[in-house]
């Protein structure tokens, strides 16, 4: 490999190379250092590296003169980056003149521009206000605002708001001989050659490029357009994680912008990367980005009480936008993150207690007696003992039903650990003191089979009365009166649905599994004192009130299957109280779990057909296609159709999408259910709770794409039945970190040790996707954070203490700005 010839690019240290020593080079090093007024900012990694190297080479040809001059400027061992501004100035000015008597150029004076004044930020046009669409900046356009959209951020603040996923440093900018395997580095480098290649069948770029230190492979996986975009002997900047493969260094997929000389003085050292997709360019966005933060970050009122903000240390929130966009240093950046990290934290706080002291205030809800003989009878009539924890998250609830104050809690508990159960007796407590129950699950083909299944557990301790009625089932023997089970979703034809209704209305319909369609206004109970959530994650906050509402202050209790780590839990859902079944009924088979190359399709498919042949049936799931529904709908049908013609053509196919109709969906669904489908191929959407027992394979496509957790949800969707199950795993991507995430998942069924795994490498945000989630996004706050989530909410329940309704004249703007975050999480927290 050829080396760059940079002997004239005065920006690249050690850029003497043989031939004679350019006293033009660093003379235009200076100029430019005293032009961008003494920020050493001339050189990329340093005016002290560039002048050690230059340096060290006049020292070996020049005389002992030369060497005792270098000495007396200091410029072996400079130290420029430490100096003061006003030392800089005098140094360069006598390194110059020495190289004007050097070069015999007659002495002129080195004159510099007075350094700039900071710039005084414009005062903002009368009537723009935070709230303004960003259409008020200059530069923006009606088009260029739907790209902004499209992000979420429509308006001033919004755009504020908007941080940078990450920043190039360029002061920790390495060289390629020094880049270390598993961190996050920078290098600045020459593109040698760039080319299209095949990884794992997928098309990819691969390029070669270097520095003055070596030479690294970088590639860039499912983007082969990128070896166009790529010129050959075009500098660019490289941010990305450095791995290993086959024990040579290489970045794969990292950030990369063409280096350009100037940026360094525009941007200061820390250089911001927005997360950014078609449309919008990352220097454009900085441009703008530049100027709204000088104009309006401290427009933005501090919300929080000058003693809690003393009290923590916290920047203001005008500096923290300032700094987390564009940082003076790694430490202002970190303190800015800390203080919206906190703000994330407190505002969530704030926003779940008010909602526990809103439900719990209210009206009370019905004291359930105890009623130990009722459920001794039932736990009796179970084809299997409950489990120690399946006993204490019953206890938990019961005790709750006991009371008066409304229950709010969450139950979690891996897939499999046997939540049902657990609600099922609880729902039957509730009905035998002549109350009413619903439980509400997120999909149809979900609520029907906890109607077959919740109404199972209750046949079995009593006696099944047949019904004229299709969605009710009735049984007698277990309560004083017949105990009815009803179900409601959107799939019940008309008729049945407004006899239904008419029948819940009237109190003779005592439990209701339902989807959706429960909180439809037409339904009204007629004493519902409980209500069940079911796969909790999968409903937006809104959804879970409204269902509340259909009694006078029901007990709540929600069941997800996300382990969630219990500091996180205690934020998230902190108007919840918490139970875990932290226990795996036993005799439960391991899912055996193994990933898999592309290479190995053809075994993969053979291992498919077998268990086929064998008369089970099997699941496959298509890569996650972030862009949209249609997308992945798209890539599923191509997936599907490929399958079905090219490799399983004389076996039973069918698809699932989230593009197809509710009852397509839950058609396909039902055949897959009835053994009538042999390989189900879906997107993501059949994730939750589905039981097929027959089901003995779940392969996942492009398994490197999702979290380990949703890995793990799909998992659980077989080895449901009495057979060996199998999750296989296919993975084109060939790194060090995904092949260890995939390891992790092989070896581990317990789904919070994935969890957390995941949050580690995720972070709370992504981890819940916050369209799920139904609470505030975190943009800024990380699990790690454990001490500042716990400060936040130690805060805030302090705070609510003192001041419940945040009425008080000091917590006006922060009672607004809760106001303004939660309210802002309603518009847009509509669940999937
Ligand atoms: P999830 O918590 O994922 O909703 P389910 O309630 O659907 O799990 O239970 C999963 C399976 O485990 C069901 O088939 C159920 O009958 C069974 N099960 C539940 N509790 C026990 C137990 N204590 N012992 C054995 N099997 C159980
Ligand atoms: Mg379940």
């Amino acid at each position: 490999m050829k080396p760059a010839d940079n002997s004239r690019d005065i920006t690249s240290p050690g850029s003497e190379k043989g031939g004679t020593l350019s006293f033009d080079a660093l003379r235009r090093v200076l100029d430019l250092e005293c032009s961008r007024d003494f920020h050493d900012a001339a050189v990329v990694g340093g005016l002290d590296r560039f002048l050690a190297n230059w340096a060290t080479q006049a020292a070996r040809r020049g005389g002992p003169d030369m060497i005792k001059d270098l000495q007396r400027l200091h410029l072996l061992n400079s130290r420029y980056a430490l100096m003061e501004p006003e030392q800089r100035e005098a140094w360069v000015k006598q390194v110059l003149e020495f190289l004007d008597g050097l070069q015999g150029v007659k002495p002129k004076p080195t004159v510099c521009r007075p350094p700039k004044a900071a710039k005084p930020a414009a005062p903002p046009p009368p009537g723009i206000s935070l709230e303004s669409p960003v259409t008020v900046l200059r530069g923006i356009s009606a088009s260029l605002a739907e790209k902004f959209a499209k992000f979420g951020v429509v308006t001033l603040r919004d755009m504020l708001y908007f941080f940078p996923n990450r920043h190039l440093d360029y002061s920790q900018r390495k060289y390629v001989s020094e880049l270390e395997v598993g961190r996050d580095e920078t290098i600045i480098a020459n593109i040698w050659q760039t080319s299209k290649v095949n990884i794992g069948g997928r098309p990819s770029t691969e390029a070669i490029v270097g520095d003055e230190k070596g030479n690294i492979r970088i590639v860039w996986f499912n983007n082969p357009y990128l070896a166009k975009t790529l010129k050959t002997n075009t500098r660019i900047v490289v941010s990305g994680r450095v791995n290993a493969f086959h024990g040579r260094l290489q970045f794969e997929s990292p950030e990369w912008e063409v280096f350009l000389e100037g940026e360094l003085v525009h941007t200061g050292r820390l250089v911001p990367i927005y997360p950014l997709t078609q449309g919008l360019r990352q220097r454009q966005v900085r441009k703008l980005m530049q100027e709204l933060v000088l104009g309006f970050a401290d427009r933005v009122p501090e919300f929080l009480p000058p003693t809690l903000r003393r009290r923590l240390k916290l920047m203001g929130v005008g500096e923290a936008i300032r700094q987390a966009h564009y940082p003076d240093d790694a430490a202002h950046k970190a303190r800015a993150r800390r203080r919206l990290a906190f703000d994330e934290l407190f505002i969530l706080q704030l926003g779940v207690q008010a909602r526990k002291q809103e439900w719990q205030r209210g009206a009370p809800a019905s004291a359930v007696p105890d009623n130990a003989a009722l459920l001794e009878r039932f736990a009796g009539s179970l084809p299997y003992e409950l489990t120690g924890a399946q006993q204490r998250a019953l206890a938990d609830v019961l005790r709750d039903l006991g009371t008066p104050v409304p229950m709010s809690r969450l139950l979690q508990g891996d897939v499999g650990s046997g939540k049902t159960v657990v609600a099922a007796a609880a729902m039957l407590q509730t009905v035998a003191a002549g109350y009413q129950a619903a439980i509400m699950a997120p999909t149809e083909i979900l609520a029907e089979q906890h109607f077959r299944g919740i109404g199972g557990l209750y046949a079995g301790a009593s006696t099944e009365v047949e019904t004229d009625d299709p969605y009710v089932r009735q049984f007698d023997g277990l309560l004083e009166r017949p105990l009815r089970l009803g179900l409601l979703t959107g799939g019940v034809p008309a008729a049945a649905k407004r006899q239904l209704q008419q029948r819940i209305g009237a109190g003779e319909i005592d439990i209701v599994v339902g989807t959706h369609t429960l909180i439809q206004s037409q339904v009204t109970f007629s004493k519902l004192s409980l209500t069940v959530i079911d796969e909790q994650h999968r409903f937006g906050v809104e959804q879970r009130a409204a269902l509340r509402d259909k009694g006078t202050s029901p007990h709540l209790l929600v069941m997800t299957a996300t382990p969630i780590p219990r500091t996180l839990a205690l934020t998230l859902y902190g108007d919840l109280d918490l139970s875990v079944i932290d226990e795996m009924p036993p005799g439960r088979e391991e899912i055996k779990t193994k990933w898999f190359g592309p290479e190995d399709m053809p075994r993969v498919y053979k291992f498919i057909r077998r268990q086929v042949v064998a008369g089970h049936q099997a699941f496959v799931i298509c890569p996650l296609v972030e862009e949209s529904e249609a997308v992945a709908a798209r890539a599923a049908t191509a997936e599907y159709e490929r399958l079905s013609s090219q490799v399983f053509s004389d076996l039973n196919m069918a698809l699932l999408h989230g593009r197809m109709a509710a009852k397509a969906k839950d058609e396909v669904m039902r055949g897959f259910h009835a053994g009538k489908t042999d390989i189900l191929v879906s997107t993501a959407v059949v994730e939750v709770g589905i039981d097929v027992p027959n089901a003995t394979v779940m392969m996942v496509e492009s398994a490197d794409r999702f979290g380990l957790s949703q890995l793990h949800q799909f998992r659980g969707r077989v080895g449901r039945g009495e057979a060996q199950s199998y999750c296989m795993l296919i993975t084109a991507n060939v790194s060090e970190v995904a092949r260890q995430r995939l390891d992790v998942i092989e070896k581990t069924q317990d789904g919070f040790k994935l969890a957390e795994a995941d949050l580690e490498m995720r972070g709370p945000g992504e981890f819940f996707g916050t369209r799920q989630s139904g609470i505030p996004d975190l943009r800024m706050a990380r699990l790690s954070d454990v001490g500042l989530l716990e400060t936040a909410r130690a805060e805030a329940e302090q705070l609510f203490a003192a001041d419940p309704g945040l009425t008080t004249p000091e917590h006006s703007l922060l009672a607004a700005e809760v106001a303004r975050v939660w309210q802002r999480r309603g518009e847009t927290g509509e669940s999937s």
